[in-house]
C-alpha cells in the first residue's frame, strides 16, 4: 500500500504511458474485452483477487482532464466494467474506483476504472 502512495506522489501526467503502449499492442496485457472505444485488462499488481482496469483508447491523463464532450465515454467505461464484471462471474458486488491526481492516489496518467472484487472491500478508503 505504502508503495502504491508513493509511485502516485511522483507520477506526473506525460504525453505516453503504459496503458498507450498496451493499447497499441507494444507490452502485452491479460486482456478481458476490447472494442473500438476502449480496452480492460487484468491488473498486474492486483489488490484483490479480481482486479481489472477499464481504459478508453482516447488519451485523457485524468478526470480533471475530461471535457464535457467526454460524457458519453465514461459511461461506456463504465457499462462495459459492468459486463466484464458479469463475464467473469462476478456475483457478489465489486467497487469500481476512479483515482484522480497525487492525492487520489493516481499513478498512471491514462484515465482508468478499477474493478476490484473476490474480498469484502472497504468504505471508506482508508
Ligand atoms: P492508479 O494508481 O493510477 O489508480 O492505477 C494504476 C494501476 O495500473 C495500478 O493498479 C497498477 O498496478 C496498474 N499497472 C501499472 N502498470 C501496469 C502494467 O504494465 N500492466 C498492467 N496490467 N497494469 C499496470
Amino acid at each position: 500500500m505504502a508503495d502504491e502512495i508513493t509511485k502516485a506522489q511522483v507520477a506526473r501526467p506525460g504525453s505516453d504511458t503504459i496503458f498507450r503502449k498496451m493499447i497499441r499492442k507494444e507490452i502485452p496485457a491479460k486482456i478481458i474485452y476490447e472494442d473500438g472505444q476502449c480496452l480492460a485488462f487484468h491488473d498486474i499488481s492486483p489488490q484483490a483477487p479480481t482486479h481489472f482496469l477499464v481504459i478508453p483508447k482516447k488519451h485523457i491523463s485524468q478526470i480533471s482532464a475530461a471535457a464535457d464532450d467526454d460524457e458519453r465515454l465514461h459511461g461506456h467505461l463504465m457499462i462495459v466494467g459492468k459486463k466484464c464484471a458479469a463475464d467473469l462471474g462476478l456475483k457478489k458486488g465489486y467497487q469500481m474506483v476512479a483515482n484522480e491526481g497525487s492525492n487520489g492516489g493516481q499513478s498512471v496518467y491514462h484515465i482508468h476504472l478499477h474493478v476490484l472484487e473476490g474480498r469484502q472491500m472497504n468504505w471508506p478508503p482508508v
